[in-house]
């Protein structure tokens, strides 16, 4: 079973705090209510003791019947005490509950000062008590209680009170489901993202993710397909380079072994044929040397064990230096090799042998897969940046291939790459050393026209002028 710990976590807490609101809140209410009630009985309670009191003053015969009638009219008990020390009780009941008379309250009653206070009956109702004092001409000795029963306050309290828990366990419930709701939707993707990640932690790299929200839930889904995607071509294109490696290694080592042998055991008949038979091995040896030299290269930038020697360099030698060394191949494939360089390129701060072997490469490439026509490396500068490029009139790279150009192993005519040569490797290297100089490298290229990669270095703020030409 799966635990659901995101949900509970979430939903723990916005219930606590639904909780702390609405008990909060309820609290508050009630408080204000309770209060406003009370206020507003007291007030009515004072003005109607107000008015018994005038009756009782006006020491008339008739005061009794006026407070009588007017205390069954107004719904307040009215307990007079008469100075003579009598209790009478309006409108009139047989056993009067005479508990709220107490002998601190008659003291201060007699003294003229008005008393109030609440009160709860044995039934636990509320009451609310005025007592005040009755002055008959100069005799302070009587006086007028006022009893104000709560209940009907009380029960409205009660019945809002009711209306507040309701509400309040309503809103928990909807909130409780909307959680839960929530809590599902939220984990549902997380817990499938967990399952594909396990996948691909054994090997399995095919599979992919639906992902149907654009929120950041969504994006990391995104992104983990882009991740199985990217592993899986880096496997794909490591398998194939490890088959091809395997063959590249093997078809030289095979033709050094035979024509050696052969040399070796003197069946050849001619010098001519001997001759034919060493440069075989040559070359052979070279393909070997430059396989391997990528290899190490390769291998020594991804430990990140490379350290330039960055210097103040001219590109036009560089670019002079590298042009010389593929001459004859542009020349065996009958392809024009041409300079375009111009003056007054500042110099950049480079490592002139990385450089040399990323123009190598550049400039291999385009012999490599251009059948006719040229191969032109141009140098200019411009206000922000000095710009390298090698263009050529080849085979060219279809757009679809262009992201995955300089990736590791990566080759573009994978049937065909024996055919050419080629590792894989020979971009790669270049851009990471291009990278490691402070420079970018751009490419374009249309199928059957051509393929351009220019090299960008941004100037350096202190940067010296080179006057070459
Ligand atoms: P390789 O050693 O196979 O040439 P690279 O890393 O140098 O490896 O190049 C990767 C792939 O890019 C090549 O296999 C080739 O298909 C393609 N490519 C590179 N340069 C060019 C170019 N100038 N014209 C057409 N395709 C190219």
């Amino acid at each position: 079973m799966t635990i659901n710990r995101i949900g509970l976590k979430l939903g723990a807490a916005v219930l606590v705090l639904m909780i702390v609101v609405l008990v909060s809140s309820g609290l508050a209410v009630d408080r204000l209510f309770t209060n406003f009630y009370d206020a507003q009985m007291k007030d009515n309670t004072q003005e109607v003791a107000a008015h018994f009191v005038t009756m009782a003053e006006s020491n008339d015969t008739s005061s009794q019947s006026m407070i009588r009638a007017f205390a069954k009219f107004s719904s307040v008990r009215v307990f007079w005490l008469t100075d003579e020390g009598k209790i009478l009780t309006f409108p009139g009941e047989k056993q009067p509950d005479l508990s709220f008379i107490r002998a601190r309250d008659t003291e201060r009653l007699h003294s003229g000062r008005s008393i109030a206070f609440q009160n709860y009956d044995r039934h636990g109702n509320r009451f609310y008590v005025i007592g005040k004092p009755v002055r008959i001409g100069k005799n302070t000795r009587s006086a007028i209680y006022i009893v104000s029963s709560m209940k009907k306050i009380d029960d409205s309290l009660q019945r809002l009170r009711n209306l507040l828990m309701l509400s309040g366990l309503g809103a928990f419930l909807l909130a409780l489901g909307m959680i839960l709701i929530m809590s599902k939707l939220l984990s549902r993707p997380l817990l499938q993202m967990q399952q594909m990640t396990n996948k691909m932690a054994k090997g399995n790299w095919e599979t992919r993710l639906q992902v149907r929200s654009r929120d950041e839930i969504g994006m990391l889904g995104h992104s983990i397909n882009d991740l199985a995607a990217s592993l899986q071509r880096y496997r794909d294109t490591r398998r194939a380079f490890f088959s091809n490696i395997s063959h590249e290694l093997r078809t030289p080592v095979t033709y050094l072994q035979g024509y050696a042998k052969v040399l070796k055991d003197g069946l050849v008949d001619s010098d001519k044929e001997k001759k034919q038979y060493l440069s075989i091995i040559y070359q052979e040896s070279i393909r070997l040397e430059h396989l391997i030299n990528d290899l190490f290269a390769l291998s020594k930038i991804e430990e990140g064990q490379i350290k330039l020697n960055m210097e103040w360099m001219d590109l036009k030698t560089t670019i002079k230096t590298a042009v010389q060394k593929v001459k004859l191949k542009a020349e065996e494939k009958r392809l024009s090799l041409q300079l375009d360089l111009h003056d007054h390129v500042p110099l950049i701060r480079g490592d002139h042998k990385r450089m040399e072997q990323v123009l190598l490469n550049l400039l291999e490439n385009a012999i490599r897969y251009t059948e006719k026509g040229s191969v032109l490396v141009r140098l200019t500068t411009t206000k922000e940046a000095t710009v390298l490029s090698v263009s050529d009139t080849g085979i060219g790279i279809s757009e679809e291939e262009l992201p995955y150009i300089f990736e590791r192993f990566y080759r573009v005519e994978k049937s065909r790459a024996r055919e050419y040569g080629g590792t894989g490797l020979g971009l790669s290297i270049v851009k990471k050393f291009v990278e490691m100089q402070g420079g970018t490298v751009r490419i374009d290229s249309q199928i059957g026209v051509g393929t351009t990669f220019t090299l960008i270095f941004t100037h350096e703020k202190k940067q010296k002028r080179g006057g070459m030409s």
